[in-house]
């Protein structure tokens, strides 16, 4: 279980846009750690340069200096679709039938088998095992008399989730699918230069003023002309995934106009309620749980403390997303402050449980350091249902709340109590209507019917 992807577009004539988008990345890196890369345009050419890892193991200065233009988009990537090789690292870059484009991704397509079987139809050979490369192919197919129709086309046919960037040789495009999904946002930079990012942290780190954000089912263009926005197809409703919320966004990002820092601690306020117990501390787990933990602390009035130290070094470079990495992975990234939670009764905060293999570790850490009782409080509803719009717990049985009740999740984890946030206290806490959000993953109810034979790893098994 990983964060999704980070998508990043600059149009900024004059700017060293290779390195805006660089830094733009860099605030992005949360949401994807094993790849990135970033393409350049120049009026005539595209450039791009990708590779495997975090960003800094990935461009140098002079790599940065090689890529001129006046247009960029880049990518951080976690796999949701396709494994973790070099070529499904994003920009993607596709040259077909006279249409030129690279195309970055946040996302997850959930028609991917239906589309990678037409688009072989059309004689097209797929490079890749990630289901950007079919968005790419698709648009290229399409007739128009620009890039836009091309993609507003597209748009009829693709299924699921999908913020993208697009870089033609002279334009940035903006795209948001019909539920708005995955976040995207608007920036502006000095005069008409225009940043597009998957979470207003990137904005601010380049110096450009939030917006707005690109609409459900907008293409937003900018290029010599200005900021042109279509409205390419029509939105049945808003679906904005509330785990953006929960866990995957940075604290400082704004989406939907609310502070993701505030919305959290409110929801370890409410959790405080909700979840009421008599304890010493309460601590959180860094990082995503340590917001919730002071909201639970402010309510409550039981004092914070630093419970648990992360190692900052510990990059998710090279390593693979699987079980064994998972099981010794917690030791090397965090430890427990004894001074905190040495005969202590604990109130431990976190913002999710999945598969319940770190929270287990963390529980029995504490005990090990001397804590007399350790509280799991969980600023999230559990996580029952899989997700297929571009969050990585596609395989239902792994998450433990769909196999077990509360109870045996407390059993399990080994905690003295165990309290979730209820989906109600979720949604005051984020404070905006319920129907603007996908709750799939704690409710089951999908925004969009999945086709039956969607499955992750599925374009690779073919
Ligand atoms: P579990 O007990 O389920 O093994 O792990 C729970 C922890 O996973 C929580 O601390 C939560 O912050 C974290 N988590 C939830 N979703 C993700 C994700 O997509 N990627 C990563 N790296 N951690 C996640
Ligand atoms: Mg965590």
């Amino acid at each position: 279980m990983r964060e999704s992807c980070g998508v990043f577009g600059i149009y900024a004539p004059g700017e060293d846009v290779a390195r805006l988008a660089y830094f733009g990345l860099f605030a992005l890196q949360h949401r994807g750690q094993e790849a990135a890369g970033i393409a350049v345009a120049n009026g005539e050419r595209i450039f791009l340069h990708k590779g495997l890892g975090l960003l800094n193991n990935i461009f140098t200065e002079e790599m940065l200096q090689s890529l001129e233009g006046h247009c960029a988009i880049g990518h951080t990537r976690y796999s949701t679709t396709g494994s973790n090789i070099i070529l499904n690292a994003q920009p993607i870059f596709i040259s077909h039938r006279g249409e030129k484009l690279a195309l970055a991704h946040n996302g997850n397509i959930t028609n991917s088998l239906f589309l990678a079987s037409y688009l072989s139809d059309q004689g097209l050979t797929l490079h890749s095992t990630s289901d950007s490369e079919l968005i790419g192919f698709l648009i290229t197919l399409q007739d128009g008399a620009n890039i836009e129709e091309k993609i507003a086309k597209a748009m009829r046919s693709l299924k699921g989730a999908y913020s993208l960037t697009v870089l033609t040789p002279n334009k940035v495009l903006a795209v948001r699918d019909p539920y708005g999904i995955r976040p995207l946002c608007i920036g502006k930079l000095n005069g008409e230069r225009w940043v597009f990012a998957s979470e207003s942290c990137a904005l601010s780190l380049v110096d450009a003023e939030f917006v707005r954000e690109v609409d459900p089912g907008e293409i937003v263009v900018a290029s010599e002309e200005g900021l042109r926005s279509y409205k390419a197809i029509s939105s049945p409703r808003k679906a904005v995934c509330i785990f953006e919320f929960i866990y995957f966004a940075r604290p400082d990002s704004d989406i939907e106009g609310v502070n993701i820092h505030r919305a959290r601690r409110r929801m370890g306020a409410i959790l405080s309620q909700e979840g009421a117990v008599e304890a010493d501390v309460v601590i959180g787990v860094p990082d995503t749980g340590t917001t919730a933990a002071i909201g639970f602390s402010e309510a409550s009035g039981i004092p914070y403390g630093e419970g648990l130290l992360k190692n900052k070094y510990i990059g998710r470079t090279f390593i693979l997303p699987d079980q064994r990495i998972r099981d010794m992975g917690i030791k090397l990234k965090l430890t427990p402050l004894l001074e905190t939670v040495k005969s202590k009764r604990v109130v431990l905060v976190d913002d999710s449980i999945v598969r319940g293999t770190t929270t287990g570790k963390i529980v029995r850490m504490l005990f090990e350091a001397g804590a007399k009782e350790v509280h799991v409080r969980i600023s999230s509803p559990p996580i029952s249902y899989p997700c297929f719009f571009g969050i990585d717990t596609a395989v239902r049985s792994e998450l433990i709340a769909s196999r077990l009740s509360v109870e045996e999740i407390r059993e399990y984890i080994g905690a003295t109590s165990l309290k979730y946030l209820s989906l109600g206290g979720l949604i005051r806490a984020i404070g905006l209507p319920r129907e603007n959000f996908c709750t799939a993953c704690l409710t089951g109810a999908y925004p969009e019917e999945i086709p039956s034979d969607f499955h992750k790893l599925l374009l690779e098994q073919r």
